[in-house]
């Protein structure tokens, strides 16, 4: 079905639950479907340890963050920090994060929040580590913690922001992940507008699976699930917007995504 390169799913949570039963099955359709490699998103020090785990079965075919999310952020503590920074030293292990603030559904209190979410930028800028974002209704905390370290090298994951947001963004010199968020006919209008001004070498794409199923998949996934495997969906949706063949969005936001993280 794919005759071109493989193009890199940046942002997977390949260990949450729904991929208990058929995980290896996930990645070997991703495989066939030319979405290789894949970055699993670490969430939690425990969701980050097991994507490490996993990944390292797969050399060069699966790579993983580590991190804690801003919903978890009330499980962090020093030693949460450590333990990431001895799993950052992994050869798999390819960003710190996920992580930022979500002041959108507020599960960790925002001083909370903020306070790991500054511990885990300042792990990234020691270990010279890019960083994979999240922000939700948060911007301006998030943009001026992000100034006060200098602005480090980051992606700001599953941006559906606004303009002004994707100039900061871009004018600080982060990348920017588009998720299947793009398909939805009515909340991803804006982002369909606004993609065509991301520079294609900041621009990177990713499923977000098992969450953020494209809503206009001809054939519906079981149970709704997302898969890495839609990534090329996703693409395709993206390169319309943008006005360009899809071949050549794949082969930018593939050699920006290996880039980026440093992959072989
Ligand atoms: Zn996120």
């Amino acid at each position: 079905m794919n005759n071109s390169d493989p193009i890199i799913d940046i942002g997977v949570n390949l260990m949450h639950r729904s991929f208990n039963q058929d995980r290896e099955t996930v990645v070997e359709k991703a495989t066939s479907a030319g979405v290789a490699p894949l970055v699993i998103t670490g969430t939690s020090l425990r969701s980050s340890q097991e994507a490490a785990r996993y990944a390292r079965q797969y050399p060069g075919k699966l790579y993983a963050t580590a991190g804690v999310h801003p919903h978890d952020a009330k499980s962090c503590s020093q030693e949460t920090i450590q333990k990431l920074k001895s799993l950052a030293t992994q050869p798999e292990v390819v960003a710190i994060g996920e992580c930022g603030l979500d002041y959108n559904r507020d599960f960790s209190p925002r001083d909370v929040q903020r306070r790991w979410f500054g511990e885990q930028i300042k792990l990234a800028m020691e270990l010279d580590m890019p960083l994979f974002l999240h922000e939700r209704e948060a911007h301006q905390d998030f943009v001026s913690m992000l100034k006060e370290h200098g602005a480090p090298k980051a992606v700001v994951h599953c941006f559906t922001g606004t303009y002004a947001e994707l100039k900061a963004y871009l004018d600080m010199g982060f990348h920017i992940g588009i998720t299947g968020w793009i398909c939805d006919e009515r909340r991803g209008k804006p982002l369909r507008d606004l993609v065509r001004n991301i520079p294609l070498d900041r621009l990177m794409v990713e499923t977000d699976a098992p969450f953020l199923t494209p809503r206009d998949l001809k054939e519906k996934p079981a149970e709704g699930r997302n898969e890495p495997a839609f990534l090329q969906h996703i693409l395709q949706a993206v390169a319309k917007c943008i006005g360009r063949p899809a071949e050549e969005v794949a082969k930018a936001t593939t050699e920006t995504a290996r880039a980026f993280f440093g992959l072989q």
